[in-house]
């Protein structure tokens, strides 16, 4: 199997440890660690020992570091991660609402992670990769769309395949012609579609569950796995559907779920397990990865989530 590929941002997260509104006081702080959705994923999939590289950019500082050294603890392929030395490692600040919502501060647009560019160490792993792994958030990112689009078309026509994980906010979408249109060209090649709560109706262009998913399917996508938060997940494909219940556990960290989530779907197919014990572990990398303070520190090995099924009990 070809490497599982993706390009985007590499980021750190800071997080105040208090639930509150905004940053507008000094506040303790808890961080930095190794975040950006892209970099989670990839991480995922290469703790779970599928072979995952990712094409992004970091400065030449220890926001950088930290991140290249976790992925590459975590046996990911580092080669088309950007070294850049005038620009610093992106950031986000978190703080956690009493209602569970978020606000952040963030800087992307002039980090490293807005530098990215088609290297020649990221073709290359383009020219290996098996699989592409689309983030919708990417496309928000300057130069990382076309990176993207261009991976999909060369790993497709070697016979590979493609996920899409349309994280985009339907504001960004309705702004952004362009986002709509980038949508509708990766759904047309997209094989395993991850969407989470509105997305669906996003993706579809249509209301409703049921009507989206028969629409999405008919575009000729294999698989759709919806992400249901604290209520598990459901597949969905030609042959049927499938509902997986979550597992019960305590959120502490919401952030990195999805992408747990996703990476572990997407490795025990890739891996040749079936859709249902795919959505299991996909389920308890998901509810591992919210009982741990920070986006990536949830990122789990099958040794452990072996463990955490056997601890946690049934599913809810
Ligand atoms: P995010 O964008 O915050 O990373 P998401 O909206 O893409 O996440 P979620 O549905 O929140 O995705 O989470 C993905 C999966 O993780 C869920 O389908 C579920 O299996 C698991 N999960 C998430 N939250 C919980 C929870 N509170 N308890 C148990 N499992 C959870």
């Amino acid at each position: 199997l070809g490497p599982t590929i993706t390009a985007g941002e590499i980021l750190v997260e800071i997080m105040a440890t208090s639930v509150g509104t905004g940053f507008l006081e000094p506040l303790p702080l808890l961080g930095p660690f190794p975040s950006g959705a892209p970099a989670i994923f990839i991480d995922q999939v290469a703790k779970l020992g599928g072979s995952a590289g990712i094409i992004s950019a970091v400065g030449a500082d220890d926001f950088g570091t930290l991140n290249i050294e976790r992925l590459r603890r975590d046996g990911a392929d580092i080669s088309a991660i950007d070294v850049l030395p005038d620009m610093p490692t992106g950031t986000a600040f978190v703080r956690y609402r009493p209602d569970g919502a978020r606000d952040f501060v963030f800087n992307i647009a002039k980090s490293a992670s807005g530098q990215i560019r088609m290297t020649d160490a990221a073709r290359q792993l383009i020219s290996r990769a098996g699989h592409v792994h689309v983030m919708g958030s990417a496309f928000a990112i300057t130069g990382i769309g076309q990176i993207l689009t261009d991976a999909v078309a060369d790993v497709k026509s070697r016979g590979g395949s493609v996920s899409f994980d349309p994280n985009v906010r339907k504001e960004l979408i309705a702004e952004h012609g362009q986002a709509r249109e980038q949508m509708r060209e990766i759904l047309a090649v997209t094989d395993l579609l991850l969407p989470s709560g509105e997305e669906l109706e996003v993706a579809s262009g249509i209301k409703g569950e049921e009507a989206s998913i028969g629409a999405l399917l008919s575009l000729g996508i294999s698989e759709i796995v919806l992400k249901r938060g604290a209520l598990g997940s459901s597949y969905f494909a030609k042959d049927g559907r499938l509902d997986s219940p979550a597992f019960a556990v305590k959120e502490v960290d919401p952030t990195g779920a999805g992408d747990c989530f996703g990476a572990t779907y997407l490795t025990c197919r890739r891996l040749g397990k079936s859709p249902e014990d795919a959505l299991r572990y996909a389920n308890a990398a998901g509810a591992r990865t919210v009982t741990r303070q920070g986006p990536m520190e949830g990122a789990s090995s099958f040794a452990e989530l072996d463990a955490f099924i056997r601890e946690t009990g049934s599913e809810t």
